[in-house]
């Protein structure tokens, strides 16, 4: 294992180093589903699924949980103004959030704890806060006391004189320090009664921070190797998170993993301020696949601005390898890159620069300049007619594309364009009119051949003929 990390925590790269030899453990924090998805929402689980699919590429069994928010303040008071129970309204968004994820090639976690299921853990986690001195109970809310605990600060690299007071509005004379934070909020009257759930301290619900320990606990165990998410959840959610499993007696992460923004118009991409891309609207206007080259090229931590130009130039990227993966295919069979299931006995394997570019903190730029570096080799063997080239640059294409969640004959992807009764209508048609016209030239009536051909131009379908026949692409 040469996989080296940028460690938030460490704020420097650190050797990979898994906590038990084979294996490797990944929490993520998941979305609060709390309206549909927009693309910066989709572009953390998109970086940690290279991230995990790296891992298990690497030869490790990867553990991976990312878990859902489905109660907190913003689902109760939409759901109100909705005028839906809090739980319909978490559940369809939770819907439209794995449909997105799906849709964008995101594998499944290994397991998807909801908050709502996992309150017992809760209590245990906030009952061994409370013996060991580090949390207390006011009229039912629980507070951490952030000045029981050194650490508390460390993972953002912050002195607690210079933090400010917790974002609870209306707890200050309730708390020991404005800067305590909750971990259990108790029931407030006009609330609905389904979003409370009994305790030791009265009835309430989790606050944000609590639900990410104790599910990573129950998961994961007592320490665990890579924590992910979003740059904005550094501070104050994972520094919370931390203090509390810590200081409940816990190891927790031993390495910290943050994704950068997606800005629109130089701003972090955010319902609140209303600059967002839903991913709904997105793969109307392009394919997913080539909303997931544009997301996961960048370098995770990068910050992505959002715009419709370099959206188009990610899409024109991808299609050029799609290309070469497709012409390749057909002229040396598909199964030669599909790692694990080689014909010829070999592995297809990236290119050994990939390799090196994925090992240096998930390196995405430099690896994909090495897939279309690969790729333009591929074309020249395809042009020279070299067999055995041809087959060499798509294996390592495809197992490359593969790590990152593009290969273009992945059954994801092709998948869905044969379960879309559209697509499958156009690809009958366009082989219908091109029969047409290998018909109309065997006939020598060359006028009608080049009619059709510039009636599917005309129609957006480019014909190009090849030694193997006419190919087709719509142009875009
Ligand atoms: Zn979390």
């Amino acid at each position: 294992m040469s996989l080296r990390l940028y460690d938030t925590a460490a704020r420097a790269v650190r050797e990979f180093t898994p906590l038990r030899a084979g294996q490797a453990s990944v929490y993520v924090c998941g979305l609060t589903v709390q309206g549909p998805p927009h693309v910066g929402h989709v572009r953390s689980a998109l970086a940690f699924d290279v991230l995990r699919r790296w891992l298990a590429h690497s030869g490790l069994e990867v553990t991976y949980v990312r878990n859902v928010t489905d109660i907190d303040d913003k689902i109760l008071a939409k759901a109100e103004a909705a005028g839906v129970p809090w739980w319909a309204w978490a559940y369809t968004n939770e819907l439209a959030v794995t449909r997105a994820y799906d849709v964008l090639g995101v594998l499944p976690p290994t397991y998807e704890p909801r908050a709502t299921g996992h309150v017992p853990d809760m209590v245990e986690l906030m009952q061994r806060l409370v013996e060991r001195g580090h949390a207390y109970a006011v009229d039912g809310d629980v507070y951490f006391d952030v000045r029981s605990f050194p650490g508390y600060g460390a993972l953002t690299g912050q002195k607690l004189e210079d933090l400010q007071p917790a974002a609870d509005t209306g707890t200050e004379e309730r708390k020991r320090d404005p800067r305590d934070f909750a971990l259990w909020k108790a029931h407030k009257p006009g609330e609905p009664g389904t979003a409370s759930w009994a305790t030791p301290w009265g009835r309430g619900r989790p606050g944000w921070h609590l639900e990410c320990s104790a599910m990573a606990g129950r998961y994961l165990g007592p320490e665990f190797d890579i924590h992910g998410g979003g740059l904005d959840l550094r501070f104050p959610h994972h520094e919370n998170e931390q203090a509390q499993s810590r200081a409940a007696g816990d190891g927790f992460a031993r390495y910290w993993l943050h994704n950068g923004w997606v800005t629109l118009g130089g701003e972090k991409m955010s319902k609140s301020l209303g600059n967002t891309a839903l991913v709904d609207e997105v793969v109307q206007r392009v394919r997913p696949v080539e909303l997931r080259y544009y997301l996961v090229t960048p370098h995770y931590r990068s910050t992505i601005e959002f715009t419709d130009a370099a959206l188009a130039e990610a899409g024109a990227a991808y299609r050029r390898l799609e290309s070469f993966v497709k012409r390749a295919a057909e002229r040396v069979g598909a199964s030669v890159g599909v790692v694990g299931q080689v014909d010829d006995g070999g592995k297809a394997e990236p290119a050994p620069d990939f390799t090196a570019a994925m090992d240096d903190d998930l390196g995405t730029p430099a690896a994909v300049a090495v897939v279309h570096e690969v790729v333009r080799e591929g074309n020249t063997a395809l042009a020279e007619g070299d067999d055995d080239a041809v087959a060499g640059a798509l294996g390592s294409v495809r197992a490359m594309l593969g790590v990152l969640g593009l290969d273009p004959l992945d059954p994801h992807w092709t998948a869905a364009g044969a379960d879309d009764g559209l697509a499958r209508a156009t690809d009958g048609l366009v082989a219908l009119a091109l029969e047409q016209r290998q018909a109309a030239r065997a006939r020598k009536d060359y006028a009608a051949a080049d009619a059709i051909r510039d009636r599917l131009a005309a129609l957006g379908v480019q014909v190009e003929d090849t030694p193997q026949g006419p190919r087709w692409e719509l142009s875009r």
